[in-house]
């Protein structure tokens, strides 16, 4: 049987919004790790009512931007040796490409294939990126 409760080495995503999980963990390509992976979602917590939990047994690292981008209250805690050494706090990222796509149907990045489409954080409250190619208003 796997221990669940407890990671010897990797990642533990917490405080995650509930039912967020499993949005997450699809943004995150988990599905594609071979890595042991545990969501848990609708977890008792004080602070939030529920919340949802990621935990990863692996060696690699995220991509804290995409994290980041996601939800910025998510809480990261990097374990190893079975003990949390480290917690990293998320930002929203100023400037993102490759994770975002415009929703303007008429921009031209969304009929020609333009790659690498540079997004501007704009709002920060609304998570809010503006495209560089039209200006309009994406976000994740
Ligand atoms: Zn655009």
């Amino acid at each position: 049987m796997i221990n669940v409760s407890k990671i010897k080495k990797g990642i533990v995503l917490d405080h995650i919004n509930e039912g967020q999980g499993y949005k997450l963990f699809s943004q995150l390509k988990l599905d594609e790790i071979e890595d042991v992976v545990v969501l848990l979602r609708n977890i008792p917590s004080r602070k939030m009512g529920k919340k949802d939990l990621i935990k990863i047994e692996t060696d690699l690292l995220l991509d804290f931007t995409v994290l980041g981008l996601i939800d910025p209250d998510i809480t990261v805690n990097i374990i190893e040796n079975g003990e949390m050494v480290r917690k990293i706090k998320l930002q929203l990222p100023e400037k993102v490409t490759d994770i975002m796509k415009c929703k303007n149907p008429r921009c031209i990045t969304n009929y020609e294939k333009v790659r690498h489409v540079e997004f501007t954080l704009s709002d920060p409250q609304k998570r809010e990126y503006r495209c560089e190619y039209c200006d309009s208003p994406t976000s994740l």
